[in-house]
């Protein structure tokens, strides 16, 4: 076999590597999955500098033999990345206009949010960041001084939010460090996490960052992103379980995908699914407008009626918010339903 599956472990250290492997060969993804030649040969023909990037435990999910596996369709290049459609851009939510010192974006007033790392599992074709200048965007860089004394000056903060790429890409020691010094700053009462790490690569969870939630003392709320239910498997719950047991409150958030999960069956079934393994549903993002994800898009007539249909389906407290960052620090968009 000659497969490049290509091990990552920022987690190595002390004994086992249990922390999976990515692939980012899109030849070895379509032989993996048994998919016809014309589907190879659009994904390389697309040549993006946003590559194809998938967990092992995410394809393990994806169907063999169907290329529109809701799963698959999420993380496959395709050429329709490379339509230039108005209204999309590089930055849609503006998080660069309101990027206060490197890698710090201060849209809303009480949080503050830190892109400590451009690294993912998987890298999701419609991410709204998919073209974020991760490198100058880097609070690392300076060993997190800029970052941390920016929110030290900033006593109307109260509550951090490590985003990226994905935090929980970090080595733990980097992820620790920068942690410790958040708790130290007294006018913070919460730290939140947003990772698609416990849903696309459960493995990383592992008792060594286990352990380390333990140590944490500020309260811990991880928002996580599943689109679909087919990406929660048994070892996703589990692993989740072992999170809540440990005082992590856990909420999820989706994207509305063309193709993916834009039906109110389907995301009825995600909220189900959520509740059984100890998930809150929270937001049920609209497609934030980045170049090369258009073809993502749902138009908003269909949008209100997935909307309307979802809330005959689900009791209040399983129905997400339904919203659009619309880049204001007023905060996102509600979608209303009052006028159907
Ligand atoms: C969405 C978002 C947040 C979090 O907003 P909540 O509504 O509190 O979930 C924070 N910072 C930025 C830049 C965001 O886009
Ligand atoms: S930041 Fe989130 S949505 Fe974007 S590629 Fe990474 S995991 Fe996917």
């Amino acid at each position: 076999m000659n497969r490049p599956i290509i091990p990552r472990s920022p987690l190595r250290k002390n004994g086992k590597n249990n922390n999976g492997s990515f692939i980012r060969d899109i030849t070895a993804l379509c032989e993996q999955l048994q998919l016809p030649n014309s589907v190879k040969d659009a994904a390389i023909g697309l040549n993006s500098p946003f590559p194809l990037r998938i967990s092992k435990s995410f394809l393990e999910q994806i169907e063999r033999g169907n290329p529109n596996d809701p799963l698959l369709l999420q993380v496959l290049p395709q050429t329709l990345e490379n339509s230039k459609v108005e209204g999309f851009s590089d930055d849609p939510v503006g998080d660069l206009s309101n990027s206060v010192t490197p890698g710090v974006i201060h849209k809303y007033r009480n949080r503050v949010l830190l892109t400590v790392t451009g690294a993912c599992a998987i890298h999701c074709r419609y991410c709204f960041r998919r073209n974020f200048p991760y490198n100058s965007e880097n609070p690392k860089r300076d060993n997190w001084d800029s970052a941390i004394n920016y929110i030290h000056q900033h006593s109307e903060i109260e509550e951090v939010i490590l985003s990226g790429g994905d935090p929980l890409m970090l080595e733990l020691e980097n992820l620790s460090e920068l942690v410790q010094q958040i708790e130290q700053i007294h006018h913070i009462k919460r730290l939140r996490i947003h990772s698609r790490i416990p849903i696309v690569a459960p493995e990383r969870v592992n008792e060594q960052m286990l352990t380390w939630f333990d140590k944490v003392s500020l309260p811990v709320v991880m928002v996580l992103h599943s689109n679909h239910p087919n990406e929660l498997s048994t070892e996703v719950e589990s692993v989740l379980n072992r999170l809540s047991q440990r005082g992590v409150r856990l909420l999820n958030q989706s994207v509305l995908l063309k193709g993916v999960n834009d039906s109110a069956e389907t995301l009825a079934k995600l909220s189900n699914r959520l509740f059984d393994i100890g998930v809150q549903p929270y937001y049920l993002n609209l497609l934030d407008r980045a170049h090369g994800s258009a073809h993502f898009e749902v138009s908003a007539k269909h949008t209100q009626e997935i909307a309307a249909a979802l809330q005959t389906l689900l009791p209040g407290y399983l129905m997400p918010k339904i919203v659009r960052d619309q880049g204001k620090s007023s905060g996102k968009v509600v979608l209303c339903l009052e006028s159907l």
